[in-house]
Parts: C-alpha cells; structure tokens; sequence
C-alpha cells in the first residue's frame, strides 16, 4: 500500500508479458500527431520590441576556461537539473520482490545515485540543481492512515485537487509533484532534466528476473526528436555499458531508448487533458531506467556501492558526449538584487505552486533589469537577437511562448562559454493585470526557447 503510481505499462513485442512497473508518472497517451504550437511571431518588417535594450554594459565577457570533462569552456554555465525518482512517506517507487524496507526502495536507491551523480557533475565545475536531496516530496505527503505526516499538499498544476486517497482522483498527488518538480528545472532553466529510476519487472503478482536497462524521451517538444533522443540514447549505450561491466554473473538486457510522454518528460499540453502538465519540460528531458530490482542479483547490486557507481559513471558518460555536440545554444540570467536567478528559486508558502518566476525589479511602469547572456553550444553564435514577448498569467509562468519580438540590438559573436551583459528597460504591456515576460534569442527564424534552452522568465506579480 506504500506505492501509489504504477501505471500498466505493455511493452508491445517480445517480452510481451512483461510489465515495466516503475512508470514514473501517469503520462498521457500519445494519441496522433501534436497539434502546431502557438505561434512564434517574428516579423521581417521593423521590429516593435516590447522591451526596449538600453546600450550594453559592455563587452565579451571571456569564457573562464577549465579542464572539466563537461564543457570545459565554461562548465558552471550549464546546469544540469537531476530528478531522483519518487520521494517522499507516500511514494517508495516500485516494490522491491525481495526486501520492500526503506533501504532497498527504489527511492533511496534513485536518491542515492541522483546525490552522487551531483557530487560527481560539481566536481567537474557543472550546476546542478536536485528535485530532491532527501525522502521528502516538494507538493506534500500528508495522509495519517498510512503514517505520512509530511508537508501539507499543494495544488501545483491548479486542477483543484490535492492529496491522495478516498475521493480524490487516482495520480492527483503524483501529477502535483511532478508539476513542481517540473517548475523548478524550468525555471532554473536547465539545459537537461534527467529524471533517475530503476524498474521492477512484475505482473500479476509474478516477478520477472530480468535485468534490464531502458530510458525514455518526448518526440512532441517543438525541437522535435532531436536533442532529447540524442541525449537519451548517449545516457543509454553509456549506462548499458557501465552497468554491463558492474553486473557479475548474470546477464543484462538493453531495452533501448523509447519516445514516450511520461509526465516528467512531457511538453506542456495542448490539449488540456488533466493527464498532460500544464507546464511541461522546457528543456531535453529524459527518464532513464539504470536497472531493475526484480532480478535478485542486480538488486543488491543497486542497493551498494559498486551498483550505484555504475549508475552513475553511465549517466555522466552520457552526459559529457551529449555537452560535446550541442551547437547552438544559449543561457540567459538575470541579474537581480539580492541574488542572480538560476540557482534554486525560493519556495512559495501557501497551497499552490511552490516555484514562481521571479519578480522584476523596479516601479511600475518601466522596469529595469541587467541579463547576462553566455554562449552554452560549442559553435560561435551566429547573428543573433534578443526577443522578448509578454503574456497575462496567473500561472507561475509560461509553460508555453507567447508572440514573441525580436528586439533591436545586435548581439556579439559570442565564443563557446563567453558572456556578455545587456541592460534590458522592459515595458509590460498592461500593468493591470500580471504579466510574465519570456526572453529568449534568435536567429530571425527559430527562438532558441524552441530548440531546447529555456527562456528566461520573470513577472510583474507573485503568487
Ligand atoms: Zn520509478
């Protein structure tokens, strides 16, 4: 009774009867084509910039340099968001067949290898930021029949429900946890969100002892299957690989790389269903199976020291091929009193969400803010614009673009890992109501907010 979120997954040949139970998530199904995305507007006439860019505070900023494996030109600029699975009194993962105690779970196991992977990425000058670095859940796990007296629940993806049990709707919690968990890589702006599981082979109360390695990705995001299937295959040889060396007498099946709208990894939906995030991944984001508990060998591998370095070293292989080749991308922070945005954003008290995007500074009216754009591809920039466009929310932010506006500056041919600062004068468009901005770059066709880099977001209003 301790698990709560294991959707019927049916693989479809072979190994037919197997059910890979750890399903992170009650995605929705894939049902037909995604519809277009809202459109992106950016108009070849003069551009009416609804921000308007004050001369710039100067120029290149270098790229720092380093000898880290992962991006050495500039590895603190990338920031890796790592998501180990489950968490929190309610919800322990799959099962464990053999030995269902806290430390064998699959939560501690997932919290385990998430913890030192992050230890691993900073090592190497990397940011990371964690969904979770304890047995806790970020939208509550308060339910005394089963002994949980955690946080109190939130309403995160603001369907009106919370919790968990008698008379609310099944995976409620789940989708709140999910959502925030969501809302905190996106608005770090991650450029990955790996999302750390480990399956169990059951069904109908038989246990398959198989091992196995799988890893999921979204098809549906508008950069399409590119940088996220990409990414999920690198973590999936290197994993297979790693995981194949760690495994001693007994055998380990590659189960290879699936396009799969698993919550976590899911774009925002278009269609509403209470199944699909309202606020979906804005990065490459993928959920990668390192194991399975069901074979009682691969178990124990998991649960020591050995099993969870291989984990590990595959994940962060995977990682360092997937930074090696990324051309074209961009982060952009801002840099706010009291601290720059990007690293882990406060929480929220109240109900609701918990991450919120944060506030611009300044009076109403014409609001100010100083944003440093650095170069995260391994190309030079080619020409490239800033473009910014605004929308009413009272979401926390934007989980899709609204019409965006190139804005008339001209932005350096920025090097791999080099900076440069912007004073931005940004003029909302109706101070009436909340508005939240969505700054991104681009190269007059494409923002880079739709290849894979996360706008920056910020807001006239709180929640
Ligand atoms: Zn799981």
């Amino acid at each position: 009774m301790r698990r709560w979120t294991a959707p019927t997954r049916v693989p479809a040949v072979l190994l037919a009867m197997l059910v890979a139970g750890c399903g992170a998530a009650p995605g929705p199904s894939s049902a037909g084509p995604p519809a277009p995305l809202s459109s992106v507007s950016l108009p070849s006439r003069a551009p009416t910039p609804s921000g308007t860019i004050l001369p710039g505070l100067g120029g290149v900023t270098p790229a720092p340099g380093s000898s880290s494996a992962l991006y050495s030109p500039n590895p603190g600029a990338i920031v890796v968001a790592i998501d180990p699975g489950h968490g929190g009194c309610l919800d322990w993962g799959v099962p464990n067949p053999y030995d269902n105690t806290l430390a064998k779970s699959e939560k501690a196991d997932t919290l385990a290898i998430g913890l030192d992977l992050r230890d691993r990425l900073r090592a190497q000058g990397v940011t990371v930021v964690m969904t979770r670095t304890a047995d806790v859940a970020l939208a509550g796990a308060d339910y005394p029949p089963l002994g949980c007296h955690d946080a109190p629940w939130r309403d995160v993806n603001g369907d009106g429900q919370v919790g968990f049990g008698p008379g609310v709707a099944a995976n409620t919690n789940a989708r709140d946890e999910l959502s925030a968990r969501l809302d905190l890589a996106n608005l770090v702006r991650a450029d990955v969100l790996v999302s750390i599981h480990i399956n169990s082979m059951t069904q109908n109360g038989v246990v398959y002892k198989i091992a196995a390695t799988e890893s999921f990705y979204t098809d549906e995001t508008p950069w399409g299957t590119g940088p996220a299937a990409r990414l999920a295959q690198l973590v999936q040889t290197s994993v297979v690989a790693s995981m194949g060396r760690a495994a001693s007498g007994y055998r380990r099946q590659d189960r290879g790389i699936e396009a799969k709208n698993l919550y976590i990894v899911a774009p925002t939906s278009r269609t509403g269903r209470p199944g699909e995030p309202r606020r979906g991944a804005l990065m490459p984001s993928i959920l990668t199976e390192v194991g399975s508990m069901s074979l009682p060998a691969e178990s124990e591998l998991l649960a020591g020291r050995q099993g969870r370095e291989a984990a590990v070293a595959g994940i962060y292989d995977g990682l360092v091929r997937y930074f090696a080749d990324r051309p074209l991308a961009a982060r952009i922070d801002a840099l706010l009193p009291g601290g720059e945005a990007g690293i882990q954003p406060p929480v929220a008290p109240g109900s609701g969400p918990p991450f919120w995007a944060p506030l611009i500074p300044g009076a109403r009216g014409d609001r100010r803010v100083t944003v440093r754009l650095t170069n995260t591809g391994t190309q030079r920039w080619p020409t490239l614009q800033l473009a910014i466009g605004w929308s009413a929310s009272a979401q926390p932010y934007l989980g899709m673009p609204p019409s965006l506006s190139p804005a008339d500056v001209s932005l350096p041919s920025l090097a791999p890992g080099e900076s440069t600062l912007l004073d931005l004068l940004l003029k909302p468009p109706n101070a009436q109501s909340r508005q939240v901005a969505w700054i991104t770059v681009t190269d007059g066709t494409r923002a880079l907010s739709q290849l894979g880099s996360p706008p920056l977001q910020l807001a006239t209003g709180g929640p």
